[in-house]
């Protein structure tokens, strides 16, 4: 399926041209920030409530019909194994990227002052949090809190009852799969306004966090993107060329309309339609990324490992703090672990950040001095993030291809 518009311009283009009016705007608008917030912003909102609104259906719908096509609860099993396995070691590589870069810039770090940092940790989850907030505990919660895990594991268990009871439910199955092209199309309305979207969220970002306000952070943004982009081109090329058997360019060319709508919205969960039409253009199989796509929206989150690498040396630095190897290793670990209860909306990565300070005994004051660019390094860590998800779909719709074929 493919969202094209009458007027024939790509809509990768007119996001694109979305994103550079939105630039321009923002920039030009600096002095005006409270404009933008009070009217700007809000249609910015309104289109991703819409796209908020559509993806609990979508994920419900698209797992229980995938689910269903399979016909078989192993190969549902196979297809999340290679998944979660894929989804944890490059987000472990991911975190380790982060702070090698952290490690390498940390002389040219700013130390500012820790004296009179406060950062309200909002109450903190555990890792039996996380689990338990896997399983949902009435049927509307999950689709109403757009709580992707839950909404997976709803249609996991609805599809396999319904693969097991056969003939019995084929009218169903009829429906599943005709409740799922209606969502589908709902989608694709919702998402021609994405151009518009894309600017009237970027627009008031850029306003409010012009140069001015990045200013002594500077390097550590840097050191960020940097880690974004060396895990894009060398972890994803290598991957989506040898496990997924696709030209890195044609995957990122591919990828230009959800790379540029995740980099506006922040958001993985709100660029997950985009994602899932962007990866189908690309070759992905609907039953592949009906699955990998929501999984890796809510799971998997290499951009916000690496970001919290990154502030985690950063932080220590101006604590006057040097981490040990061991340290390290265990911020691999919390990072890995704590990306995964990371939700993809925006901010949630900051959040998780305390989990990572605490693991190595840092002060989660520490946060305050992020916390003022969080949304650029958002922004970034959101465009990596569903990349990585995109070149699993990828990756896992050609090994099952191969499988079919021996
Ligand atoms: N905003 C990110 C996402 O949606 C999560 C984060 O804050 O790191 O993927």
């Amino acid at each position: 399926m493919k969202t094209k518009s009458k007027t024939s311009m790509p809509l990768a283009m007119q996001i694109f041209i979305a994103l550079v009016l939105a630039v321009i705007a923002g920039l030009l608008m600096q002095s005006h920030v409270e404009f933008t917030e009070s009217y700007i912003k809000p249609l910015g909102t309104v289109f991703l409530n819409l796209v908020k609104f559509i993806v609990g259906p979508i994920v419900l719908f698209s797992i229980m019909s995938g689910v269903v096509s399979l016909k078989d609860i192993r190969k549902v099993g196979s297809i999340g194994g290679i998944t979660v396995v894929y989804y944890f070691c490059t987000t472990a590589v991911a975190t380790v990227i982060g702070l090698t870069f952290a490690n390498l810039f940390k002389s040219f770090y700013p130390v500012l002052s820790t004296e009179s940092l406060t950062y309200e940790a909002p109450e903190g989850k555990t890792m039996m949090d996380v689990f338990v907030g896997i399983f949902p505990k009435n049927f509307v919660e999950p689709i109403a809190e757009a709580n992707m895990l839950q909404v997976i594991v709803m249609a996991l268990l609805i599809g396999f009852a319904v693969i097991s009871l056969g003939e019995k439910v084929e009218k169903t199955v009829e429906g599943i799969n005709r409740w799922n092209d209606i969502f589908m199309k709902v989608m694709e309305m919702i998402l021609r306004l994405s151009p518009l979207g894309v600017f009237c969220l970027l627009c008031p970002v850029i306003a409010a966090n012009g140069p001015k306000v990045i200013g002594s952070l500077a390097m550590v943004l840097l050191t960020a993107y940097l880690g974004y982009i060396i895990h894009a081109v060398v972890v994803y090329s290598f991957t989506v060329r040898t496990l997924g058997g696709l030209s890195p360019l044609k995957f990122f060319k591919g990828m230009m309309p959800a790379i540029m709508f995740a980099f506006s919205s922040a958001s993985s969960v709100g660029t997950l339609p985009l994602n899932i039409e962007c990866t189908e253009e690309l070759g992905a199989t609907r039953e592949i990324t009906s699955f990998v796509l929501p999984l890796g929206a809510t799971i998997n989150m290499d951009g916000t490992a690496i970001y919290q690498g990154v502030c985690a040396v950063f932080i220590a630095s101006c604590y006057g703090i040097n981490l040990t190897p061991g340290q390290m290793l265990t911020i691999v670990l919390t990072a890995t672990l704590a990306s995964v209860g990371t939700a993809g909306v925006p901010g949630a990565g900051m959040v998780m950040l305390a989990m990572v300070l605490t693991s190595v005994g840092l002060p989660i004051d520490g946060i305050a001095l992020v916390a003022g660019v969080d949304r650029i390094f958002d922004m970034g860590r959101t465009t990596l993030n569903i990349t990585g998800d995109a070149s699993a779909a990828l990756i896992v719709t050609n090994i099952l291809e191969k499988k079919k074929k021996v």
